[in-house]
């Protein structure tokens, strides 16, 4: 599973350098592409595939000089240059750079709406809509948030978005609030995809609201909330994508990430000698089970770090070569002992079916597995990468099922009601566990 973007928009000095440095923090959300864009008379932008210390270089940089700027990183499966973002485009005379976190759902339909007004798009990806959505809009109503608000009628889906024009920054988040969007206030205005890219910059943060709207114009800035339907915050954001640094709508990750553990601790116990962690993912969690079951936790495997990327090719092979490259057991943590191995979730089971004989072959006496979410079910049609049903483990078989595949003594996952009050919150988007899709993403 993979985040699909970070993005970020600053109205402050020297922005594009602030920018390159959230960028950096928000790297985690998308490795493939990255991209900013600053306004300087017109919009000028600066992107292209791979991290964001490979696309960027000082002169780059330095012709960026402007007090105004959105940015991006992104994870895309095309990999092609022109799906880099800020994506520019054009409508009604004008011109718009957008940066956008999520997935459309009703993208197609209103693409071919569009195109029978008469619109041409420059990009097959769906964030271009809401740049050509906005506009139109504007020309209609003269006003950006009532533009704004027409946006929110017309596309749905899962957006946290920026917009460069005419010299002016507009902010929003979708009516639900799939995914986070953060604002903070210190030398200027800024906003990104998780509060811990803003830190640097600012003295105050709080959450964007779902439906709410932002203008920064000039040296002004103006946010009013358009509209506010029932929330639906990716519980994914939680459990694994956000930085464990990272708060969201109020709850910090790592704290949620811990009560996970316990929530699992009371639900599904097992006798065994040590808790140990998939890092880095299921760490938090395995605390968070420890302290709870009072085994101790102890770091029985090791993740090589520099490994990552050079297997970035999607496959079968090269996921099983890099788990076993990635990972390690510490022989004095795991031999002879029972262990509970704690993990965030399983998507396909080929990484966990590999632990879990890595650590046999290590001469671990008993592997209980213990995953901090309820099993993936179904897609996700709101922003992330979740493979097809078909590929999901526990998509149609049960627990004991995906017990059997990935050769563990003992499987639990947490449940559903575990997740939320480890969150501690009721309006949160579900939907690959439950089936059931909140209303207003398909409401068209
Ligand atoms: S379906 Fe799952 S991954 Fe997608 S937005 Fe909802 S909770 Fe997040």
């Amino acid at each position: 599973m993979r985040e699909k973007c970070g993005i970020f928009a600053t109205a402050s000095e020297n922005a594009a350098k602030k920018a390159y440095y959230a960028l950096i923090a928000l790297q985690h959300r998308g490795q493939e592409s990255a991209g900013i864009s600053v306004w300087r008379h017109r919009i000028r932008t600066v992107a292209g595939l791979g991290l964001v210390q490979d696309v960027f270089r000082e002169p780059a940089l330095a012709r960026l000089k402007s007090n105004l700027a959105i940015a991006h990183v992104r994870y895309s499966t095309s990999g092609s240059l022109n799906e880099t973002q800020p994506l520019e485009t054009e409508c009604c005379g004008k011109r718009i750079a957008v940066v956008h976190n999520g997935t459309l759902t009703n993208f197609g339909p209103l693409r071919e709406e569009y195109k029978k007004r008469g619109i041409s798009f420059k990009h097959s990806v769906d964030s271009e809509i809401l740049g050509i959505s906005f506009l139109w809009h504007l020309r209609e109503t003269g006003d950006e948030f009532e533009a704004m608000r027409a946006v929110f009628d017309e596309v749905k889906g899962a957006y946290s978005v920026a917009f460069l024009f005419d010299g002016k920054v507009l902010v929003a988040r979708d009516p639900v609030g799939f995914r986070p969007l953060s604002y903070g206030t210190g030398d200027g205005h800024y906003f990104a995809s998780e509060d811990s890219a803003l830190r640097p910059f600012v003295e105050e943060i709080r959450d964007v609201e779902p439906g709410e709207v932002f203008l920064l114009d000039g040296g002004s800035v103006e946010s009013r909330v358009l509209v506010k339907e029932r929330g639906h915050t990716c519980v994914f954001e939680y459990i694994y994508f956000a930085r464990p640094d990272s708060r969201i709508d109020g709850v910090n990750v790592y704290s949620a990430r811990v009560r996970m553990g316990i929530e699992l601790a009371r639900e599904s116990p097992a006798d065994a000698d040590v808790v140990i962690a998939v890092p880095d993912s299921g760490r938090a969690a395995a605390l968070g089970f420890s302290t709870e079951s009072g085994i101790p936790y102890a770091e029985g495997l090791i993740k090589n770090r520099y490994i990552g990327r050079t297997f970035i090719t999607p496959g079968q092979f090269n996921r099983e070569l890099k788990v076993s490259l990635k990972l390690s057991p510490v022989m004095d943590v795991v031999k002879g002992k029972r262990v509970i191995l704690v993990d965030d979730s399983i998507v396909r089971g080929t990484t966990m079916r590999r632990i879990v004989a890595m650590l046999r072959k290590a001469g671990t006496r008993e592997v209980h597995v213990r995953i901090a979410s309820p099993p993936i079910r179904y897609p996700c049609y709101m922003g992330i990468d979740i493979p097809t049903r078909h590929e999901l483990i526990a998509a149609f078989g049960s627990v004991e099922k995906v017990r059997e595949a990935i050769g563990a003594d003992s499987l639990a996952y947490l449940s559903v009601e575990g997740l939320k009050r480890a969150v501690g919150r009721e309006d949160l988007c579900l939907a690959c566990l439950t089936g059931e899709y909140p209303e207003w993403a398909f409401r068209f």
